[in-house]
């Protein structure tokens, strides 16, 4: 998995950037031969398996600006090159953005979270990944950088298909994630399906991310988001607005979030039909409603008078 183990066979040059200006020059210098590499958890496996490789990589690993994760002004900063054993310890993202501590805990290789990106796995864009689908039901933006500067765009505007973003990792860094912090009366929790026969990867990950006023279980704000193996990450628009006028602590609500959620990834063919999993997605609703409801009732005095929309 280190770079070393294929740099000798695959790759001509292999740059460790001490900034993104010179990540971004050496990509430049090498324009349609180099890319960007986070933690290689996915591009080292795949440029051992394809012949096409690229030949130069910038490694932003050690970029210490990419690395960082801050607060300011209600929302937190985390850089793209954070690994999420980085993020399973930061203090601030246990406690200002929990949904990102949970879908770290969600990826159960230690060597994969040791290594992995959020960066890289947002570019990569595959429906499954942990990272992806929790920034998506926070609402984050995202910050790319390239030679001609930095623009913030919306998370969810950068995915095209399953493996497939509007990243150009040959020119552009995935620099900052920009997420609200999290408020009293404000729930997130994530769960997921387990990987199907030899898959590695959960087969479907989902984020539920709501809003409670004070004294009231009828949320003023739902962010649903999923993905699977089979799709790119998405929200789930239609099922937020359904949630919004019903009491998170009603059996009903269960019942129908977890069948409006199992006939949407019918639909999208979000799963292999054959494996027969659709019917364990309503549990998997409810426990991940269950868990947000709790953290959203934990703070006691909820005050959360933020925007209702994420
Ligand atoms: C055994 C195994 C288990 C896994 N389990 C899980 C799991 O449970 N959940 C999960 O979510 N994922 C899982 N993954 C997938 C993978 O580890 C993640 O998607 C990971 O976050 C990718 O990040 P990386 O830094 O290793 O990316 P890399 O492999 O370095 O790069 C992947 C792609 O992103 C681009 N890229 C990387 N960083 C940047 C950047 N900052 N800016 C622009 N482009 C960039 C690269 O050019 C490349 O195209 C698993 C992978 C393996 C091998």
């Amino acid at each position: 998995m280190h770079p070393h183990q294929t740099r000798k066979r695959t790759i001509k040059g292999y740059y460790f950037a001490s900034s993104i200006q010179e990540a971004i020059a050496y990509l430049m210098a090498h324009h349609g031969e180099s890319q960007v590499i986070g933690g290689g958890t996915l591009l080292l496996p795949m440029m051992q398996q394809k012949r096409d490789m690229t030949p130069y990589l910038a490694d932003v690993s050690r970029v210490s600006s990419i690395c960082r994760v801050a607060e300011n002004d209600g929302e937190i900063v985390v850089g793209g090159g954070n690994t999420f054993a980085r993020l399973q310890q930061s203090d601030t993202i246990r406690a200002r953005v929990p949904l990102l501590c949970q879908a770290a805990e969600q990826i159960r290789s230690p060597q994969i979270r040791r290594l992995a990106t959020l960066g890289g796995n947002v570019v990569s864009a595959y429906g499954n990944a942990h990272g992806t689908v929790a920034l998506m039901a926070l609402g984050a933006e995202v910050e790319i950088t390239n030679s001609t500067g930095s623009q913030w765009l919306p998370i969810h505007s950068l995915f095209v298909k399953r493996g497939v973003s509007r990243v150009d990792s040959a020119t552009e860094i995935v620099t900052a994630f920009r997420i609200p912090a999290r408020r009293a009366g404000q729930g997130t929790a994530m769960a997921s399906l387990p990987a199907a026969g030899a898959q590695w990867r959960s087969s479907l990950v989902l984020a539920i991310n709501i809003k409670l006023n004070k004294g009231s279980v009828v949320p003023h704000g739902v962010a649903l988001a999923v993905g699977s193996t089979d799709s790119a990450p998405a929200r789930l628009d239609e099922i937020e607005d359904e949630l919004l006028d019903l009491a998170l602590d009603d059996a009903k609500t269960y019942d129908i979030l977890g069948e409006a959620i199992r006939a949407d990834a019918v639909e999208q063919h979000r799963l292999d039909a054959a494996d027969g999993a659709y019917d364990d997605i309503p549990a998997l609703a409810a426990q991940a409603l269950e868990r947000a409801l709790d953290m959203a009732l934990s703070d006691g005095s909820s005050t959360s008078t933020g925007p209702t929309t994420f």
